[in-house]
């Protein structure tokens, strides 16, 4: 068995009148995160690390946030696209191990939802997506600057 393994890492600034989204799904909050697609600082990272895997590069070289295609983009179909880049190459995803860090809102609730909605892009099932949230305490960043997402997959042929 040939396995590669890649990581990925975003961060996305807090915006008023945005939508949250993690992992394609909308969150309740009373701000969401700026950017040229919808700012899905989760699956950004996802799709980081499969590129990493592949050595294919970066989401901005793949997305460019100056094409007007992908203002607002669903960072989900981006995921799908790199999907088919990882079946030409022959691989499968193993498993995804994320982290969130923020400090608002709570994702406790949403995480089952996060899992399941990624899962299905990738080709496995939510046992094999773990999704992490952890604070800031303070540290690095606070709570009302961003948040950050990272990323490590496995991919297996
Ligand atoms: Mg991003």
């Amino acid at each position: 068995m040939n396995m590669r393994i890649g990581y990925g890492f975003d961060l996305h600034r807090w915006a008023e009148n945005r939508r949250l989204v993690l992992g394609g799904v909308t969150i309740p909050h009373n701000r969401g995160l700026l950017g040229h697609s919808d700012a899905d600082a989760l699956t950004h990272a996802v799709i980081d690390a499969l590129l990493g895997a592949l050595a294919l590069g970066d989401i901005g070289q793949h997305f460019p946030d100056t094409d007007p295609r992908f203002k607002d983009a669903d960072s989900l179909k981006m995921l799908r696209t790199i999907m088919l880049l990882v079946q030409d190459a022959g691989y499968r995803v193993g498993n995804v191990d994320c982290t969130v860090v923020t400090d608002t809102p709570k994702l406790a609730p949403h995480m089952l939802a996060i899992r399941r909605s990624l899962a299905q892009p990738l080709g496995i099932t939510e046992k094999d997506v773990s999704v992490k949230a952890t604070r800031t305490e303070g540290v690095i960043m606070t709570s009302s600057e961003g948040l950050l997402a990272m990323a490590t997959v496995l991919l297996w042929q």
